[in-house]
Protein backbone atom coordinates (compact mmCIF):
# COMPACT_ATOMS: atom_id res chain seq x y z
CA UNK A 1 0.00 0.00 0.00
CA UNK A 2 1.19 3.44 -0.80
CA UNK A 3 2.10 5.98 1.97
CA UNK A 4 -1.03 8.63 0.88
CA UNK A 5 -3.24 5.27 1.22
CA UNK A 6 -2.07 4.11 4.56
CA UNK A 7 -1.91 7.59 6.07
CA UNK A 8 -5.64 7.78 4.91
CA UNK A 9 -6.58 4.69 6.73
CA UNK A 10 -4.77 4.64 9.44
CA UNK A 11 -4.37 8.17 10.11
CA UNK A 12 -7.40 10.20 12.34
CA UNK A 13 -7.97 12.42 9.08
CA UNK A 14 -7.67 15.88 11.07
CA UNK A 15 -5.20 17.69 8.31
CA UNK A 16 -6.45 18.80 4.93
CA UNK A 17 -3.38 17.27 3.32
CA UNK A 18 -2.12 17.86 -0.31
CA UNK A 19 -1.50 14.75 -2.50
CA UNK A 20 2.02 14.46 -2.48
CA UNK A 21 4.50 12.60 -0.06
CA UNK A 22 8.16 14.22 0.37
CA UNK A 23 10.97 11.97 0.84
CA UNK A 24 14.26 14.17 0.96
CA UNK A 25 15.14 17.97 1.65
CA UNK A 26 18.36 19.98 1.14
CA UNK A 27 18.65 23.69 1.61
CA UNK A 28 15.26 25.65 -0.03
CA UNK A 29 14.17 22.30 -1.99
CA UNK A 30 12.39 19.29 -1.05
CA UNK A 31 12.00 16.32 -3.41
CA UNK A 32 8.79 14.10 -3.58
CA UNK A 33 8.53 10.25 -4.27
CA UNK A 34 8.56 10.77 -7.74
CA UNK A 35 12.08 12.44 -7.84
CA UNK A 36 10.32 16.03 -8.07
CA UNK A 37 11.73 19.13 -6.73
CA UNK A 38 9.93 21.83 -5.40
CA UNK A 39 11.34 25.10 -3.80
CA UNK A 40 9.65 25.54 -0.06
CA UNK A 41 8.04 28.47 0.09
CA UNK A 42 6.80 27.70 3.72
CA UNK A 43 9.55 25.89 5.48
CA UNK A 44 7.01 23.39 7.77
CA UNK A 45 5.00 26.66 8.19
CA UNK A 46 7.69 29.00 9.76
CA UNK A 47 9.62 26.07 11.02
CA UNK A 48 12.34 25.17 9.18
CA UNK A 49 14.09 28.15 9.36
CA UNK A 50 17.66 27.45 8.26
CA UNK A 51 16.30 24.74 5.49
CA UNK A 52 15.93 21.53 5.63
CA UNK A 53 18.98 19.01 6.72
CA UNK A 54 21.33 22.31 7.61
CA UNK A 55 24.88 20.44 8.38
CA UNK A 56 25.53 22.65 11.38
CA UNK A 57 21.86 21.08 13.00
CA UNK A 58 22.64 17.84 11.53
CA UNK A 59 25.59 17.27 12.84
CA UNK A 60 24.29 18.20 16.18
CA UNK A 61 21.85 15.83 16.09
CA UNK A 62 24.35 13.23 15.25
CA UNK A 63 26.60 14.24 17.49
CA UNK A 64 24.65 14.31 20.51
CA UNK A 65 22.19 11.09 19.80
CA UNK A 66 25.08 9.63 20.31
CA UNK A 67 25.98 10.81 23.52
CA UNK A 68 22.81 10.76 25.63
CA UNK A 69 19.00 11.57 23.99
CA UNK A 70 17.07 12.26 26.84
CA UNK A 71 17.19 12.35 30.38
CA UNK A 72 14.94 13.07 32.78
CA UNK A 73 14.27 16.90 34.21
CA UNK A 74 15.03 15.78 37.49
CA UNK A 75 18.42 16.14 36.43
CA UNK A 76 20.97 18.48 34.87
CA UNK A 77 22.37 18.70 31.23
CA UNK A 78 24.86 21.01 29.56
CA UNK A 79 23.16 21.69 26.11
CA UNK A 80 19.69 22.49 28.12
CA UNK A 81 21.39 24.93 30.13
CA UNK A 82 23.31 26.09 27.27
CA UNK A 83 20.52 26.84 25.17
CA UNK A 84 18.55 29.03 28.45
CA UNK A 85 21.41 30.60 28.68
CA UNK A 86 21.67 32.13 25.19
CA UNK A 87 17.84 32.40 25.37
CA UNK A 88 18.13 35.13 28.30
CA UNK A 89 21.53 36.77 26.71
CA UNK A 90 19.70 37.80 23.63
CA UNK A 91 16.03 38.59 25.40
CA UNK A 92 14.54 40.69 27.44
CA UNK A 93 13.84 37.18 29.71
CA UNK A 94 15.38 36.35 32.98
CA UNK A 95 14.39 33.08 33.12
CA UNK A 96 13.08 29.90 30.46
CA UNK A 97 10.77 27.36 30.68
CA UNK A 98 10.90 24.86 28.17
CA UNK A 99 8.17 22.45 26.03
CA UNK A 100 7.62 20.53 23.13
CA UNK A 101 5.45 22.32 21.03
CA UNK A 102 3.83 26.00 20.12
CA UNK A 103 0.52 25.28 22.42
CA UNK A 104 2.48 24.02 25.25
CA UNK A 105 4.93 26.93 25.18
CA UNK A 106 1.43 28.86 25.80
CA UNK A 107 -0.02 26.95 28.30
CA UNK A 108 2.71 27.31 30.50
CA UNK A 109 2.64 31.05 29.61
CA UNK A 110 -1.28 30.94 30.88
CA UNK A 111 -0.05 28.95 33.64
CA UNK A 112 2.34 31.25 34.89
CA UNK A 113 0.40 34.59 34.21
CA UNK A 114 -2.47 32.94 36.67
CA UNK A 115 -0.49 31.92 38.80
CA UNK A 116 1.60 34.89 39.25
CA UNK A 117 -1.47 36.85 40.86
CA UNK A 118 -2.54 33.71 42.47
CA UNK A 119 0.73 33.54 44.62
CA UNK A 120 -0.02 37.26 45.79
CA UNK A 121 -3.26 36.00 46.77
CA UNK A 122 -5.24 38.03 43.68
CA UNK A 123 -6.86 35.24 43.45
CA UNK A 124 -9.85 37.08 40.82
CA UNK A 125 -7.74 37.98 38.85
CA UNK A 126 -7.67 35.20 36.16
CA UNK A 127 -8.73 37.04 32.89
CA UNK A 128 -6.89 36.89 29.70
CA UNK A 129 -7.90 39.27 26.70
CA UNK A 130 -6.64 38.01 23.39
CA UNK A 131 -7.13 38.89 20.00
CA UNK A 132 -9.42 38.33 17.28
CA UNK A 133 -8.43 35.84 14.77
CA UNK A 134 -5.47 35.58 16.95
CA UNK A 135 -4.06 31.91 17.36
CA UNK A 136 -2.55 30.37 20.22
CA UNK A 137 -2.58 26.72 19.43
CA UNK A 138 -5.19 23.11 19.87
CA UNK A 139 -4.81 22.24 23.74
CA UNK A 140 -8.17 23.13 25.39
CA UNK A 141 -5.97 26.42 27.46
CA UNK A 142 -4.26 27.48 24.52
CA UNK A 143 -7.42 27.23 22.05
CA UNK A 144 -9.70 28.53 24.17
CA UNK A 145 -7.19 31.67 24.27
CA UNK A 146 -7.50 31.35 20.13
CA UNK A 147 -9.92 34.08 18.60
CA UNK A 148 -11.20 32.09 15.99
CA UNK A 149 -14.39 30.00 16.78
CA UNK A 150 -13.75 27.64 13.61
CA UNK A 151 -10.74 26.32 16.24
CA UNK A 152 -13.15 25.81 19.17
CA UNK A 153 -16.30 23.77 17.53
CA UNK A 154 -17.13 20.80 18.94
CA UNK A 155 -14.96 21.66 22.15
CA UNK A 156 -17.39 23.48 24.10
CA UNK A 157 -17.39 24.28 27.30
CA UNK A 158 -13.79 26.29 27.12
CA UNK A 159 -11.85 27.19 29.56
CA UNK A 160 -13.35 30.45 31.19
CA UNK A 161 -11.61 33.56 31.63
CA UNK A 162 -10.99 34.43 28.22
CA UNK A 163 -11.90 37.67 26.33
CA UNK A 164 -11.37 38.27 22.47
CA UNK A 165 -11.19 41.52 21.31
CA UNK A 166 -10.30 43.07 17.74
CA UNK A 167 -7.08 43.73 17.19
CA UNK A 168 -5.38 47.09 16.89
CA UNK A 169 -8.08 48.73 18.56
CA UNK A 170 -6.73 50.37 21.68
CA UNK A 171 -9.89 51.97 22.61
CA UNK A 172 -12.07 49.06 23.01
CA UNK A 173 -9.23 47.49 24.71
CA UNK A 174 -8.97 50.40 27.50
CA UNK A 175 -12.40 49.84 27.84
CA UNK A 176 -12.34 45.84 28.78
CA UNK A 177 -9.63 46.69 31.50
CA UNK A 178 -10.79 45.85 34.56
CA UNK A 179 -9.00 44.56 38.10
CA UNK A 180 -9.92 40.63 36.78
CA UNK A 181 -7.89 41.08 34.21
CA UNK A 182 -4.41 39.16 34.60
CA UNK A 183 -2.75 39.40 31.32
CA UNK A 184 -2.82 40.72 27.59
CA UNK A 185 -1.81 37.74 25.39
CA UNK A 186 -0.81 38.41 21.20
CA UNK A 187 1.45 38.03 18.37
CA UNK A 188 3.12 40.70 17.27
CA UNK A 189 2.22 39.98 13.57
CA UNK A 190 -1.67 37.54 13.45
CA UNK A 191 0.21 34.34 11.22
CA UNK A 192 -2.85 31.96 11.01
CA UNK A 193 -5.09 35.40 11.57
CA UNK A 194 -4.03 36.36 7.88
CA UNK A 195 -0.42 38.03 8.30
CA UNK A 196 -1.38 41.21 10.27
CA UNK A 197 0.73 42.88 12.03
CA UNK A 198 0.59 45.50 15.11
CA UNK A 199 0.84 48.84 14.83
CA UNK A 200 3.83 49.98 16.27
CA UNK A 201 1.37 52.69 18.08
CA UNK A 202 -0.97 50.41 19.24
CA UNK A 203 1.85 48.09 20.86
CA UNK A 204 3.22 51.21 23.02
CA UNK A 205 0.12 51.77 24.35
CA UNK A 206 -0.75 48.01 25.17
CA UNK A 207 2.66 48.18 26.69
CA UNK A 208 1.45 51.15 28.88
CA UNK A 209 -2.00 50.14 29.98
CA UNK A 210 -0.36 46.90 30.99
CA UNK A 211 1.93 48.53 33.50
CA UNK A 212 -0.64 51.26 34.42
CA UNK A 213 -2.93 47.93 35.55
CA UNK A 214 -0.64 45.66 36.98
CA UNK A 215 -1.47 43.68 34.00
CA UNK A 216 1.12 40.73 32.50
CA UNK A 217 2.35 41.18 28.70
CA UNK A 218 2.64 38.30 26.86
CA UNK A 219 4.00 38.11 23.30
CA UNK A 220 3.48 34.90 21.63
CA UNK A 221 6.37 34.85 18.95
CA UNK A 222 6.02 31.26 18.09
CA UNK A 223 5.81 32.18 14.71
CA UNK A 224 7.00 36.03 14.55
CA UNK A 225 10.27 34.61 16.02
CA UNK A 226 13.38 33.30 15.74
CA UNK A 227 14.08 35.54 12.79
CA UNK A 228 11.63 35.23 10.51
CA UNK A 229 10.49 39.25 11.05
CA UNK A 230 13.87 40.21 10.57
CA UNK A 231 15.30 40.32 14.28
CA UNK A 232 15.66 37.52 16.50
CA UNK A 233 12.36 38.43 17.85
CA UNK A 234 9.75 40.75 16.39
CA UNK A 235 9.55 42.40 19.48
CA UNK A 236 12.71 44.33 19.13
CA UNK A 237 11.57 45.79 16.04
CA UNK A 238 8.72 47.38 17.31
CA UNK A 239 10.73 48.12 20.95
CA UNK A 240 8.00 46.91 22.72
CA UNK A 241 9.32 44.95 25.54
CA UNK A 242 6.69 41.70 26.65
CA UNK A 243 6.75 40.70 30.41
CA UNK A 244 6.59 36.56 29.03
CA UNK A 245 6.83 35.33 25.48
CA UNK A 246 6.15 32.16 23.99
CA UNK A 247 8.85 30.46 21.19
CA UNK A 248 8.84 27.16 19.30
CA UNK A 249 8.55 26.56 15.40
CA UNK A 250 12.01 27.73 13.91
CA UNK A 251 13.64 27.03 17.64
CA UNK A 252 14.03 23.63 16.92
CA UNK A 253 14.38 24.16 12.87
CA UNK A 254 12.08 21.29 12.67
CA UNK A 255 12.86 19.00 15.93
CA UNK A 256 9.88 19.34 18.34
CA UNK A 257 10.74 21.96 21.34
CA UNK A 258 8.76 24.94 22.89
CA UNK A 259 9.88 27.70 25.61
CA UNK A 260 8.89 30.11 27.74
CA UNK A 261 10.76 33.00 28.12
CA UNK A 262 9.39 34.89 31.29
CA UNK A 263 10.85 38.46 33.08
CA UNK A 264 12.49 38.41 36.10
CA UNK A 265 8.88 39.73 37.56
CA UNK A 266 6.68 37.21 35.76
CA UNK A 267 8.90 34.24 36.27
CA UNK A 268 7.70 34.86 40.43
CA UNK A 269 4.54 32.79 39.03
CA UNK A 270 6.52 29.46 39.17
CA UNK A 271 8.13 27.61 41.50
CA UNK A 272 9.22 23.98 42.62
CA UNK A 273 6.34 21.74 41.46
CA UNK A 274 4.25 24.01 39.80
CA UNK A 275 4.54 22.75 35.97
CA UNK A 276 6.60 20.26 34.05
CA UNK A 277 7.21 18.13 31.11
CA UNK A 278 8.43 14.88 30.42
CA UNK A 279 10.83 15.74 27.29
CA UNK A 280 10.46 19.45 27.46
CA UNK A 281 14.92 20.77 26.53
CA UNK A 282 15.57 17.21 26.57
CA UNK A 283 19.31 17.11 25.38
CA UNK A 284 19.23 16.02 21.86
CA UNK A 285 16.62 19.11 21.04
CA UNK A 286 18.31 21.32 23.06
CA UNK A 287 21.49 21.04 21.50
CA UNK A 288 19.75 21.39 18.03
CA UNK A 289 17.97 24.44 18.86
CA UNK A 290 21.66 26.20 20.47
CA UNK A 291 22.89 25.67 17.29
CA UNK A 292 19.96 27.52 15.94
CA UNK A 293 19.86 29.93 18.16
CA UNK A 294 23.81 30.89 17.21
CA UNK A 295 23.17 31.08 13.76
CA UNK A 296 19.64 33.23 13.79
CA UNK A 297 20.75 35.56 16.48
CA UNK A 298 24.39 36.47 13.90
CA UNK A 299 23.09 40.51 13.15
CA UNK A 300 24.84 39.88 9.66
CA UNK A 301 22.24 36.80 8.95
CA UNK A 302 19.55 39.06 10.58
CA UNK A 303 20.79 42.15 8.23
CA UNK A 304 20.44 39.55 4.98
CA UNK A 305 16.86 38.18 6.11
CA UNK A 306 15.30 41.88 6.44
CA UNK A 307 17.21 42.73 2.82
CA UNK A 308 15.79 39.56 1.54
CA UNK A 309 12.20 40.18 3.21
CA UNK A 310 12.39 43.69 1.37
CA UNK A 311 13.43 42.64 -1.94
CA UNK A 312 10.59 39.84 -2.21
CA UNK A 313 7.86 42.47 -0.81
CA UNK A 314 8.77 44.99 -3.55
CA UNK A 315 8.58 42.15 -6.10
CA UNK A 316 5.23 41.18 -4.93
CA UNK A 317 4.07 44.83 -4.74
CA UNK A 318 5.30 45.07 -8.69
CA UNK A 319 2.59 41.97 -8.93
CA UNK A 320 0.17 44.28 -7.45
CA UNK A 321 0.77 46.87 -9.76
CA UNK A 322 0.14 44.52 -12.18
CA UNK A 323 -2.83 42.53 -11.35
CA UNK A 324 -5.64 44.49 -10.27
CA UNK A 325 -6.97 41.93 -8.14
CA UNK A 326 -4.29 41.83 -5.58
CA UNK A 327 -5.41 43.87 -3.48
CA UNK A 328 -2.45 43.66 0.15
CA UNK A 329 1.12 42.74 0.10
CA UNK A 330 1.53 42.73 3.68
CA UNK A 331 4.11 40.98 6.50
CA UNK A 332 7.51 41.79 8.15
CA UNK A 333 11.14 40.50 7.31
CA UNK A 334 10.56 37.15 5.67
CA UNK A 335 6.83 36.43 6.77
CA UNK A 336 4.53 38.02 3.96
CA UNK A 337 1.45 37.82 3.04
CA UNK A 338 -0.69 38.22 -0.17
CA UNK A 339 -4.20 38.90 -0.19
CA UNK A 340 -6.42 38.01 -3.14
CA UNK A 341 -9.98 39.54 -4.27
CA UNK A 342 -11.02 37.85 -6.65
CA UNK A 343 -14.32 36.13 -7.43
CA UNK A 344 -13.09 33.27 -9.24
CA UNK A 345 -9.69 32.91 -8.03
CA UNK A 346 -9.07 31.61 -4.47
CA UNK A 347 -5.84 30.79 -2.48
CA UNK A 348 -6.33 27.02 -2.44
CA UNK A 349 -6.27 27.14 -6.52
CA UNK A 350 -3.25 29.55 -6.29
CA UNK A 351 -1.10 26.98 -3.95
CA UNK A 352 -2.00 24.04 -6.56
CA UNK A 353 -0.95 25.91 -9.30
CA UNK A 354 2.40 26.75 -7.79
CA UNK A 355 2.92 23.20 -6.28
CA UNK A 356 2.25 21.65 -10.12
CA UNK A 357 5.12 23.82 -11.27
CA UNK A 358 7.33 23.18 -8.47
CA UNK A 359 6.65 25.97 -5.53
CA UNK A 360 5.72 25.21 -2.28
CA UNK A 361 3.28 28.20 -1.16
CA UNK A 362 0.42 28.46 1.74
CA UNK A 363 -2.93 30.12 1.75
CA UNK A 364 -4.91 30.91 5.17
CA UNK A 365 -8.06 32.30 5.54
CA UNK A 366 -9.43 31.77 2.14
CA UNK A 367 -7.73 34.30 -0.08
CA UNK A 368 -4.49 35.12 1.47
CA UNK A 369 -1.04 33.44 0.29
CA UNK A 370 1.20 33.12 3.07
CA UNK A 371 5.05 32.88 1.84
CA UNK A 372 7.41 32.20 5.09
CA UNK A 373 10.86 30.39 3.44
CA UNK A 374 13.90 29.81 4.89
CA UNK A 375 15.43 32.63 5.87
CA UNK A 376 18.74 31.29 3.32
CA UNK A 377 16.21 31.56 0.67
CA UNK A 378 18.04 33.22 -2.33
CA UNK A 379 17.01 36.42 -4.56
CA UNK A 380 16.98 34.08 -7.60
CA UNK A 381 14.73 31.42 -5.77
CA UNK A 382 12.14 34.53 -5.02
CA UNK A 383 12.57 35.86 -8.79
CA UNK A 384 11.43 32.36 -9.76
CA UNK A 385 8.32 32.06 -7.64
CA UNK A 386 7.46 35.83 -9.06
CA UNK A 387 7.95 34.71 -12.30
CA UNK A 388 5.29 31.54 -11.22
CA UNK A 389 2.78 33.60 -9.67
CA UNK A 390 3.04 36.06 -12.56
CA UNK A 391 2.30 33.45 -14.91
CA UNK A 392 -0.67 31.94 -12.89
CA UNK A 393 -2.00 35.73 -12.42
CA UNK A 394 -1.66 35.96 -16.05
CA UNK A 395 -3.95 33.42 -16.59
CA UNK A 396 -6.85 35.03 -14.91
CA UNK A 397 -7.11 38.18 -16.36
N1 LIG B 1 1.01 30.21 18.34
C1 LIG B 1 1.20 30.63 17.07
C2 LIG B 1 1.33 32.10 16.79
C3 LIG B 1 1.27 29.70 16.02
O1 LIG B 1 1.45 30.14 14.78
C4 LIG B 1 1.14 28.33 16.32
C5 LIG B 1 1.16 27.33 15.25
O2 LIG B 1 0.90 27.61 14.10
C6 LIG B 1 0.95 27.94 17.65
C7 LIG B 1 0.89 28.91 18.63
C8 LIG B 1 0.80 26.50 18.02
O3 LIG B 1 2.02 25.84 17.88
P1 LIG B 1 2.07 24.24 17.81
O4 LIG B 1 1.40 23.83 16.55
O5 LIG B 1 3.55 23.93 17.82
O6 LIG B 1 1.39 23.74 19.03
Amino acid sequence: MDTIKKTDQFIINTYARVQKTFVSGKGCTLVDEDNNSYIDFLAGIAVCSLGHCHPQITKAILDQSAKLVHVSNLFYTKPQAELASILVEKSFADKVFFANSGAEANEAAIKLARRYFQVQRKKDKFKIITMEQSFHGRTMATLSATGQEKIKQGFDPCLQGFIHLPFNDIDTLKASIDPDVCAIMLEPVQGEGGVISADPDYLVAVRKLCDDNDILLIFDEIQTGMGRCGRLFAYEEYGVVPDIMTLAKALGNGLPIGAMLASRKAKKGFDFGSHGSTFGGTPLVASAALEVVKIISNLDFLEKCRQKGEYFRLQLNNLKEKYSFVKDIRGMGLLIGLEIDDAKLDGTTIVEKCLEKGFIINAIQGKILRFAPPLIIGEDEIDKLIACLDNIFSEEI
